[in-house]
């Protein structure tokens, strides 16, 4: 079965140029010029649409097994591709954690069995992600650990951090941190000046960089691939800048609602803008873009976290944290970022696929290429529409941004040459 992917437009050296892409066997096996005749059993007629890569995002929560009323799988991997994005890494918060071989490899078959796109999947790096107990990183390195985090909380003593990157670095994996001394953070909410406005307790800067500079130590001595999940702060851009000079082996990432928000839009108690980390100052957010451009900052990460309605609804003092971010993502950063001329179409998608395939040493992903997997997303960037929470496919409808009015909707994509979105 040939599938020919018509009259789209590609980027190449930052330039859309219009071209056809034939799929075979779930694999791109030819892209030609739009007026060559290619034989294909089927054409879509993409009509010039940008035809991408498909997009790599290596933060989200998908919440089965433990917590399926908030997200599942299936409504996950559902986002993703309504979205724009084909591979994923998925968190190991969850009931159970997979923190052993036998959960990880019930993880990984769960992923595999109910996910509609390439699901990776984190194992822990301590016990239930709790405490000191670091976890059989060899055997479940072989059982097919994507990478090892504790996201959702940081590893609190030097000790185990050590320890922990002392036998990755052996095996060649990568830590993956959530970055937060919980003795600065502790029941904290939001960031200084949002949460003395709305009378909550707040989240300081330095309990994320404080402990990114511990990390950047313990990553040097060790030389453990050390990626840096979420960050927020100017402080933690200007470490972790000064440590890639020195040649740590260091990466990170930053979300689009940091890159798109500061505490200055918490105008009220919605919990709708209570995530961890929070949303900083307007000079923050400014150095995450600054940390993108100069090369700091590798990627953009969702950090998807779905919620139910009654969870989100409380105070902010007493709502989890998180907001969903797979199916706005690539629009809103598109509208904000591209259209204004800040980034180019070629930056963003790199930071949005090619850079977090190349990271985490994913050979196959995050580049549309001849021999390689038809992992396609096709996006709309002329016709402007409104994010409508009745479209989301995640059952987390916790977003800030519902009611943009965006330009870059998906409509279509496709993993291994499957239409999984259209
Ligand atoms: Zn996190």
């Amino acid at each position: 079965m040939k599938t020919l992917i018509a009259h789209g437009k590609l980027l190449v050296d930052d330039q859309l140029i219009s071209q056809n892409v034939l799929i075979e066997n779930g694999l791109v096996t030819a892209i030609t010029m739009p007026d060559q005749v290619v034989d294909a059993d089927q054409a879509i007629d993409v009509e010039g649409k940008f035809v991408s890569p498909g997009l790599v995002d290596v933060h989200v929560h998908y919440r089965e097994p433990g917590f399926n009323d908030k997200e599942t799988i299936r409504t996950g991997t559902m986002a993703a591709a309504h979205g724009g994005y084909t591979t994923v890494g998925a968190m190991p918060n969850l009931d159970p954690t997979p923190d052993t071989v036998e959960h990880l490899t019930d993880q990984i078959k769960l992923n595999k069995d109910k996910g509609l796109i390439k699901v990776l999947q984190y194992a822990t790096i301590t016990e239930n992600r709790r405490g000191n107990q670091l976890v059989d990183f060899t055997g479940l390195k072989q059982a097919g650990a994507f990478a090892f985090s504790n996201d959702g909380s940081g590893i609190q003593t030097s000790e185990t951090m050590y320890q922990a990157m002392q036998e990755i670095a052996k095996l060649g994996m990568s830590l993956v941190a959530h970055v937060e001394d919980s003795s600065l953070s502790a029941n904290g909410a939001l960031a200084e000046e949002a949460a003395q406005r709305i009378g909550v307790k707040p989240i300081p800067w330095v309990s994320e960089t404080a402990q990114v500079a511990r990390d950047l130590t313990l990553a040097e001595a060790t030389g453990v691939h050390y990626h840096v999940c979420h960050v927020s702060s100017k402080h933690t851009v200007e470490i972790i800048r000064e440590a890639k000079r020195r040649g740590v082996n260091v990466t990170c990432e930053v979300t689009p609602h940091h890159l798109l928000l500061t505490e200055d839009n918490i105008i009220e108690d919605n919990s709708l803008f209570k995530m961890n980390p929070p949303l900083r100052s307007q000079s923050d957010r400014q150095a995450l873009i600054g940390g993108l451009l100069d090369g700091t900052i590798d990627m953009i990460a969702t950090d998807h976290a779905p919620h139910t309605y009654e969870q989100k609804k409380q105070p902010i003092s007493d709502a989890p944290f998180g907001i969903t971010g797979s199916e706005t993502a690539f629009s809103m950063l598109y509208t904000y970022f591209v259209r204004t001329g800040i980034f180019t179409l070629g930056q963003l998608i790199n930071w949005m696929a090619l850079r977090p395939a190349q990271v985490f040493k994913l050979a196959t992903a995050g580049k549309l290429a001849v021999g390689l997997p038809a992992d396609i997303a096709v996006f709309d960037l002329n016709h402007e529409g409104e994010i409508k929470v009745t479209e989301f496919a995640s059952k987390g409808k916790n977003s800030p941004f519902i009611g943009e009015k965006v330009f870059g909707q998906t409509v279509l994509t496709m993993v291994d040459g499957q239409v999984v979105y259209q």
